[in-house]
């Protein structure tokens, strides 16, 4: 099973979009000017996990033993706010950017050709000569996998064809794009890229690598939502089994070094409300936008609280400040100093 999960580096796809500006694969990637490192960098390597369409208050409702450890164990913010428009690659892209919507321009959801035109902490990790991984579940995350940047690239490989272009900004698509997103949800891509294989392609590759930092995407509790419902048993119930596969990588961090060693965040891109995360459709319901943000690593406080809305885009400047690297200047995110202190 995991020799055939894809090393999709090299499957992703070749070309530019006409829609969407893009770097093509021999383009080079983007520099960033980075403002000086920050003296901190107690970490020698970071992790960022993602639980895709994770809302705060199903931790507990789960009794997601793993990630209640992690929250016991060091910094969580419950009040973290994510972007609009409230989906899954836009706000990736914020997460793994520290930029906001407007300067990334990234408003569609779905695989597209070519590379983000802008420096994410991949390409920040690159220009400093360290390595990096991608562990992804959804193809269009291959838009942030520019493998000049990232090393070692696991997740399902890029379709042979674009789809039509989506912006989630025009009003006379939104009904559109949530049909869409609501038939892509009951037609998963299931070819081993659960939470469970993606955990134990970690656990295989991770320790024997010298990744700086590593990015991980588990999709079931999005899913689930848009299938059943935030919330629901079944919603619940896939909360649990990707705690259980975050549980297989806290235990290889705990095996290679530990927590004195490797910085870990775990977030979310969006939470959901119904069977939908769309701000647009209730624009005051803070679930839709409202995920958890946990930060556990070297001199990090356990029982941490952080009361204040943390932003998604903070995630992209705290990991590279926790391994000592450079922020690039001018981005809207901001280092989480509470972990730091
Ligand atoms: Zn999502």
């Amino acid at each position: 099973m995991r020799r055939r999960l894809l090393l999709a580096a090299c499957l992703a796809a070749i070309g530019s979009c006409a829609e969407y500006p893009a770097l093509r694969p021999e383009d080079p990637p983007p520099e960033a000017e980075l403002d000086a490192p920050p003296v901190w960098g107690r970490a020698e390597r970071v992790l960022i996990v993602s639980i895709d369409g994770l809302r705060p208050d199903a931790i507990e409702a789960a009794n997601a033993a793993t990630l209640k450890g992690l929250i016991a164990r060091g910094a969580y913010c419950a009040t973290a706010q994510t972007i609009r428009p409230s989906v899954t690659l836009p706000s990736h892209t914020s997460m793994l950017t520290g930029l906001d919507a407007p300067r990334h321009e990234v408003y569609w959801n779905s695989y597209h050709r070519g590379y983000l035109p802008h420096p994410t902490v991949f390409s920040v990790v690159a220009q400093c000569g360290r390595k990096s991984a991608m562990l992804f579940a959804k193809d269009k995350f291959h838009f942030l996998a520019n493998p000049k940047c990232v090393d070692y690239v696991v997740g399902p490989p890029a379709p042979d064809r674009a789809p039509p272009p989506e912006d989630y900004r025009d009003p006379a698509q939104q009904e559109d794009l949530i049909r869409r997103q609501r038939e892509a949800a009951l037609h998963p891509d299931e070819r081993h890229t659960t939470a469970g294989d993606l955990a134990h392609a970690f656990s295989a590759a991770w320790p024997r690598n010298a990744f700086a930092l590593t990015f991980l995407h588990f999709r079931e509790p999005d899913e689930i939502g848009h299938r059943r419902g935030w919330m629901s048993p079944e919603y619940l119930e896939a909360v649990a089994a990707v705690d259980r596969a975050l549980g297989l990588v806290t235990a290889t961090v705990e095996q290679n070094g530990g927590f004195e060693k490797t910085a870990l965040i775990v977030t979310s891109d969006h939470g959901g409300s119904g069977r939908d995360h769309y701000w647009f459709l209730q624009p005051m319901q803070t679930e839709h936008l409202t995920i958890p943000w946990i930060c556990v690593g070297p001199g990090i406080r356990p029982g941490l609280r952080i009361e204040r809305a943390l932003r998604i885009y903070d995630t992209a400047p705290t990991a590279l400040a926790l391994i000592g690297l450079g922020v690039p200047a001018g981005i809207e995110g901001a280092v989480v100093e509470e972990v730091l202190r």
